[in-house]
């Protein structure tokens, strides 16, 4: 069994006298930034000069300063900017500044496992990855609870690694839920995997086809996005609360029969010797290789993919529906 840490576990006064660096203030960093802040932690934000969320940060009264600055004064460093760009930020203004003894952090492995980012042998290398985007981080320690999270350790130089890991989870509120121990590798090649293969590009593939089968058999656009595309949160929601068992004694005997005997011919044998293709590709680096040389070149593949899946009539009908619907727009 996976070895999952929790509130006994951890110890956050291992953090007394020690500041953390938040580096970047987006969907993680605001969140890893103000609860630890509200968990007693001594934290500052690193930006970049002339970024807009610099005053963002003043005004929820934490300090903030340039990214060299802030790893010149801190002593944890939680490296929280985009994957692809984290290599650049890390070797202009983190990298001069890691003395030996500092501890290095991420939310997601990619830049260590690919070796994208070498740090120094001196120094501690640990992984705390939230499982939930950050405003879920942020909102459900608001409510007293956490949202659990992985650890990893890639470099234990100081043999207080995963002491000072569990205690940054704490602060962050996820050993309330559990914190899963893994590796740098697991975690990236996972993670990989599960947003090509289902999260974000499986489903959103299959939702786009399904809805175009419709509206090319004449079926109102309308209609059909409601039963390709909206309904798949009630069907998640069920899943995610209590499993396929859940969502299949939630819907009616029929859809259940239908399921059964209709959803293996959407996902077939081809489908899954695609998925062990695209998991070589991320096991092999291939696919980090890619992404790093895209935005090496200044992105043009994926920006014209992004334009293309704008101008999709599943969102332009999308957004129209989406209208109707007053709860959503709050
Ligand atoms: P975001 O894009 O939401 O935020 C990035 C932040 O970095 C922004 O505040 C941005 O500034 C800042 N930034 C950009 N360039 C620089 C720079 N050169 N120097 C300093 N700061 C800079 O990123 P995420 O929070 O989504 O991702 C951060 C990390 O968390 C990644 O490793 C990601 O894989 C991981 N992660 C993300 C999850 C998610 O759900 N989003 C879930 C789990 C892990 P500005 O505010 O000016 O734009
Ligand atoms: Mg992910």
């Amino acid at each position: 069994m996976a070895k999952v840490y929790y509130e006994n576990n951890a110890d956050l006064s291992v953090l007394d006298g020690k500041k953390v660096g938040i580096i970047g203030f987006g969907s993680q960093g605001h969140a890893h930034a103000l609860n630890l802040h509200e968990s007693g932690v001594d934290v500052a934000v690193g930006l970049y000069p002339g970024s807009p969320s610099w005053d963002v940060v003043k005004e929820s009264g934490l300090a903030v300063g340039t990214v060299d600055e802030v790893t010149i004064s801190c002593d944890i460093i939680m490296v929280l900017v985009p994957d692809q760009i984290a290599f650049q930020v890390y070797k202009d203004h983190i990298e001069p500044h890691l003395e030996p003894g500092k501890t290095l952090m991420f939310a997601h492995g990619f830049n260590i496992h690919f070796d994208a980012i070498n740090p120094p042998p001196d120094i501690d290398v640990s992984m705390i990855a939230p499982k939930g985007p950050g405003h879920l981080v942020r909102r459900v320690f608001q409510e007293g609870g956490g949202v659990p999270a992985l650890v990893a350790i890639h470099q234990d130089a100081t043999e207080s690694a995963l002491a000072v890991a569990l205690a940054y989870g704490k602060g962050l509120g996820a050993t309330k839920a559990g914190i899963l121990e893994t590796t740098f590798r697991e975690e990236t090649e996972t993670d990989l995997f599960g947003e090509q293969a289902v999260l974000c590009g499986g489903i959103a593939e299959m939702a786009k086809t399904a809805f175009e089968v419709l509206v090319e058999a004449g079926y109102q656009p309308e209609s059909a996005y409601f039963e390709t595309f909206h309904e798949i949160k009630l069907i998640v929601d069920l899943m995610y609360e209590g499993g396929l068992a859940a969502m299949l004694s939630s819907v009616s005997d029929t859809a259940e029969y239908g399921a059964y005997t209709r959803g293996s011919r959407i996902v077939t044998p081809e489908t899954k010797a695609e998925m062990k293709k695209i998991l070589a590709e991320v096991q092999q680096g291939e696919f980090a290789r890619e992404w790093l040389l895209e935005n090496q070149v200044g992105q043009p593949h994926f920006k014209a993919l992004r334009r293309i899946t704008a101008e999709h009539p599943i969102e332009i009908v999308g957004a129209e529906v989406r209208s109707m619907m007053a709860w959503l727009n709050d």
